[in-house]
């Protein structure tokens, strides 16, 4: 056999043995799901193909004394307040259903605002933007004002009203907790299309970069839990993306709707009610897309894009 005729055949098999899930079989994370260190607050339930997570969504770990809270809704944002997290920051309900058999798809679909994945901690992971145009990047948005800052040590912060704690990168806080100097990271947590979520160390511990990852911030290979390899994503520190900005697992399309609102899909009955319209006028006018498009869906009911959205309540991701 020639040479590189055998070299290619070689790095053949490596990748057979490596990809795994990215070459069409599924590996289950079960085993690395029931072993993971969950707070005390998280319930895992481990079904057949996929387990079910219920938190109150506070982390296991310290917060701020306060955090710098955006007045208002107009991006970027430019006008805070200072918040003091005791009283303001609360437990806002986590119980979502997640694959234990990810499937790997070649085509990949943008992350929503709102819930994206569920950390170790107990709390929310959300993907790097601040708005639904992707435009600003919480990580490089950073303020700090009178001793506050709108991200907290851990890269996290709730939302304006102090419900939903939750991550925009890599937490230092859960990261540190589990992590060895000259290891793979351990997994942190699950993105909502089962495939697991690791911190900044790649092979023997040296600190991965965009370059060594995919448009998704994932790559195949091994992990102390999946030593045959798998797909999985890392958090990177250095530039953006820090989170991930899309799955490369298939992901349910009800799931990763009703998450992109922390508290659940609006209440419409409500709202309809507030703008004294039937339920059903006012959905129709919000359609199929999510996040809505509210310009179109005030003009279609002939309000104003602030009363409609006053009545909706505050957006997933604010801030
Ligand atoms: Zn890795
Ligand atoms: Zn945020």
């Amino acid at each position: 056999m020639p040479p590189m005729f055998k070299t290619s055949l070689h790095a053949i098999s490596a990748l057979a043995l490596l990809c795994g899930a990215a070459c069409g079989q599924p590996i289950s994370t079960a085993q690395a799901v029931s072993d993971a260190k969950w707070a005390d607050n998280v319930t895992v339930t481990v079904a057949a193909d996929s387990f079910r997570y219920v938190s109150d969504s506070l982390p296991n770990h310290a917060l701020a004394d306060s955090y710098l809270i955006p007045i208002g809704q107009a991006q970027p944002f430019t006008d805070f307040e200072v918040k003091k997290t005791e009283g303001f920051v609360t437990a806002t309900q986590i119980d979502v259903i997640i694959p234990l058999m990810p499937l790997y798809s070649e085509t990949v679909t943008d992350t929503s605002l709102g819930m994206i994945g569920v950390m170790i901690s107990g709390s929310r992971f959300f993907n790097d933007y601040e708005n639904p145009q992707r435009s600003i990047v919480a990580m490089d948005d950073q303020h700090t004002q009178d001793g506050a800052s709108f991200l907290d040590d851990c890269n996290a912060h709730p939302l304006q009203n102090g419900s939903a704690y939750h991550y925009h990168a890599s937490p230092p806080c859960v990261s540190e907790t589990v992590d060895s100097k000259g290891s793979h990271s351990i997994m942190i947590g699950v993105l909502l299309d089962g495939f697991p979520i690791f911190g900044p160390q790649g092979d023997g511990g040296v600190i991965v970069t965009n370059a060594d990852l995919d448009e998704c911030s994932g790559h195949v290979g091994a992990t102390p839990e999946f030593p045959e390899g798998i797909y999985h994503y890392h958090l990177t520190i250095t530039q953006a993306p820090y989170s991930i900005d899309c799955y490369h697992g298939v992901v349910d399309a009800s799931v990763t709707t009703q998450m992109a609102s922390p508290g659940g899909p609006p209440d419409f009955a409500a709202a309809a009610a507030k703008l004294g319209i039937e339920r059903h006028t006012l959905t129709d006018a919000l359609g199929e897309e999510r996040p809505p498009n509210l310009e179109k869906a005030a003009a279609t009911l002939g309000i104003s894009v602030e009363v409609l959205r006053s009545a909706l309540g505050p957006p997933p991701e604010a801030p």
